[in-house]
């Protein structure tokens, strides 16, 4: 366990700098909430007159205290902070939330604040959290830490949750609260000077009284450091989070608001590397948030379905469907014990409609019957109450199913919470997720399984294939940075390609007419002819490419044409092998800041251009992730057998993704690379068009 985090968490006295006795003060309402959330330890309010607030004993300075004081909170203004940092050092506080705003988030002089008092924090061992921050909760009855400005004073739980924006915490706890959903720890570590995310998050993941983590975060200050605990963390208990900046727009504001790196896109990869589980709109997060922290995980994707009134289960198989859960049959035995125990007009099958006079004993033999059905992993329930059952009696039997924690269970609870309060109780302090809406509770088990398919996913290996010719490419760009050069030659692209085992169509580079038909001789017609000019992007946009040129006439009409065209000094001209047939993909790499590069695949043509088919991985990637990259595009159907066309080795491409990968992992100053188009053939595939970007 993270000692330093201790004294934040778990703080057996707190002293609050800046307290005051004005009731609409941050100082005045931090040590409300403490006597108001009934905080087990001391609390030391300080200020300059001494005044006591709430009737709590004040002091006028940190050394006036008569206790140890675990954790410090600073509210006063940014110029003052530094030397009560100092202080409190002397003192030999080791946590210090600095709730007040005012730091690097304004500009030149705010970053010397926070770095001077940062420095001092490190001269005595102190543990910043924030600044600009709310500050921790803590609901352990042991603790009742709640030293923080805001207002849910939420009831032990097992959710512990980490947000980088107050606001969104907030949102996300009064969300809970109000659900009657209990927390256990809450941190809203603001500008995150010191105490970081990550570290917040390994901490909850140490924490056994903290089940499920949910996440909110806008930037990632150090991508490498989040990766290495989000992954470790994930792998132990499920983490929620939220990706926002989704779109351009949300992107720049996440970006203003925080000033970090990496939104949008690159977080939901980021995330789902780690494996973490993304969504993108915070209810989902929540309902999700509530079965995760009180339903076992199930061990596959088949649901069984309860019911006792068909339209809403409707709609929930639709919604479970259509996440890629299943719905299988029931086994003969399971039939024909139903058959025994329901009543006549029941539905013997998957959903199981127990029909609406159902009560406890039905529900009893329908629950049993799937608990013990091997083919099924999960229960999704909908229970309307009629005023003709003793809901009572079937919420109670529900309950106890629901301790034994046999499989995970979700629920479609229909009903007037005013009129059925006992039945609302029983299953509330049950701990079975009720949702108000069949998707609702559809979409809360889809995340539970979506969180088995994590865990239990192969990850692959990352290869580190020994046959690539470093030495060659390292060559080649030392060269290209010495003449202060961006844009590679097409000639030494291929020959990086080829040095990295990645194939491409037969070339050549001809200077002049005669040349040019030589290599075309040496090639093989028909060939295709392309402009080879620094100056010249993209080639065919300029009448710069000429394909299927089939005899040496064509050639020589092709090689005019464009010496007529582009009349750049150092034109040359890249013979290249024509090929028909095969399937156009498109393979990238983009430069991330302190990211690595996103490989990226996808169809060429029209499904990059309009439908905008393409998938991402973060390098380096392993091939199991390559090869889920060719899988998974939307038209990857295009590329097995379709329509009587043989399809594409994907084995193969799937190892250039990897080379690829490798290429740019092994040379991180690449920028950009493209390979648009690869030609993908049944038994090969070749590059045809390659760009780098240093
Ligand atoms: P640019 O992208 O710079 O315009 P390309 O080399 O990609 O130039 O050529 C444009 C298009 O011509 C390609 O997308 C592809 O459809 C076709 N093409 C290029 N090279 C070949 C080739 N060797 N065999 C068959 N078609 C080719
Ligand atoms: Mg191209």
């Amino acid at each position: 366990m993270n000692q330093e985090l201790n004294n934040l968490f778990n703080p057996k006295s707190v002293a609050l700098i800046g307290a005051s006795t004005k009731t609409y003060s941050i100082g005045n309402v931090i040590i409300k909430n403490l006597l108001r959330y009934n905080y087990q330890g001391e609390i030391y309010p300080i200020n300059v007159k001494g005044e006591d607030i709430h009737g709590v004993k004040a002091y006028k300075s940190i050394f006036d205290v008569p206790g140890k004081v675990d954790l410090a909170h600073i509210v006063i203004p940014p110029p003052f902070v530094p030397q009560e940092v100092e202080n409190c050092g002397q003192m030999g506080v080791k946590a210090i939330i600095i709730n007040t705003a005012g730091f690097k988030e304004m500009g030149i002089e705010g970053k010397k604040l926070e770095d001077d008092f940062l420095e001092r924090a490190k001269k005595y061992n102190i543990r910043i959290f924030g600044p600009n921050c709310q500050g921790i909760i803590n609901s352990d009855p042991e603790y009742k830490a709640y030293c923080n400005f805001t207002f849910t004073y939420f009831k032990p739980g097992s959710i512990s949750i980490v947000a980088q924006s107050g606001g969104v915490g907030a949102v996300i706890m009064q969300a809970f609260h109000d659900m009657g959903i209990g927390m256990r720890l809450y941190a809203s570590n603001g500008n995150g000077s010191d105490i970081s995310i990550p570290e917040i998050m390994r901490y909850y993941g140490n924490d056994e009284k903290t089940k499920v983590i949910v996440l909110y975060i806008e930037s990632i200050a150090d991508i490498k450091e989040f990766m290495e605990t989000a992954s470790e963390v994930a792998a132990k208990k499920p983490v929620l989070a939220i990706s926002a900046g989704r779109t351009e727009k949300g992107a720049e504001a996440s970006k203003s608001h925080t000033g970090g790196l990496a939104g949008g896109m690159t977080m939901e990869l980021i995330f789902k590397k780690a494996g973490i589980i993304s969504f993108t709109k915070l209810d989902e997060l929540c309902y999700a948030s509530i079965a995760f922290a009180t339903q076992p995980i199930p061990k596959g994707k088949n649901v069984g379905m309860i019911t006792n009134t068909g339209g809403p289960a409707i709609i929930a198989t639709d919604e479970l469907v259509s996440r890629g859960l299943s719905i299988p049959k029931l086994t003969e035995n399971a039939k024909s014990i139903l058959k025994t125990t329901m009543f006549p007009a029941a539905s013997i099958n998957n959903p199981l409609d127990v029909v609406a006079t159902a009560g406890a004993a039905q529900f009893k033999s329908a629950f049993e019957v799937m608990m013990n059905e091997p083919q099924i992993d999960s229960v999704y329930l909908t229970f309307v109450t009629p005023p003709f059952v003793d809901c009572e009696s079937v919420a109670k039997e529900l309950a106890e199913i629901n301790n034994k924690q046999i499989k995970p269970m979700v629920c479609n609870y229909i009903t007037d919470k005013q009129g059925w309060i006992e039945t609302t109780n029983i299953l509330q302090d049950s701990g079975i997720p009720c949702y108000d809406f069949p998707e609702t509770a559809g979409q809360a088990l889809a995340s539970l399984v979506k969180y088995h398919e994590i865990t239990s996913r192969e990850k692959g290996s990352i290869v580190s294939f020994d046959d690539v010719d470093k030495l060659t490419v390292a060559n080649i760009l030392r060269n290209v940075k010495s003449q202060n050069r961006e844009n590679l030659s097409a000639k030494e692209v291929y020959e990086i390609l080829s040095a990295y085992q990645i194939p491409v169509a037969d070339w050549m580079i001809a200077e002049n007419l005669e040349e040019a038909l030589a290599a075309a001789d040496k090639i093989g017609y028909p060939v295709v002819i392309k402009a080879d000019s620094e100056q010249v992007i993209h080639k065919s946009d300029v009448g710069g490419v000429a394909v299927n040129l089939t005899n040496s006439e064509e050639v020589e009409n092709a090689v005019k044409e464009m010496k007529g065209k582009i009349g750049q000094n150092d034109l040359k001209f890249f013979v290249q092998k024509f090929l028909s047939g095969g399937k156009e993909l498109i393979i990238g790499a983009n430069k991330e800041e302190g990211l690595g590069h996103l490989i990226m695949f996808g169809l060429g043509g029209i499904f990059v251009e309009i439908f905008k088919d393409v998938i991402f991985n973060i390098s380096p990637i392993t091939d199991v992730e390559s090869y889920e990259m060719v899988e998974n595009i939307k038209a990857s159907k295009i590329l097995g057998n379709y329509r009587g066309k043989p399809g594409i080795d994907k084995q193969i491409i799937s190892v250039i993704l990897q080379r690829i990968s490798l290429l740019v992992t092994d040379f991180p100053e690449i920028k950009e690379l493209d390979l648009n188009p690869v030609f993908a053939f049944e038994n090969s595939a070749y590059v045809v068009d390659a760009r780098i970007i240093i």
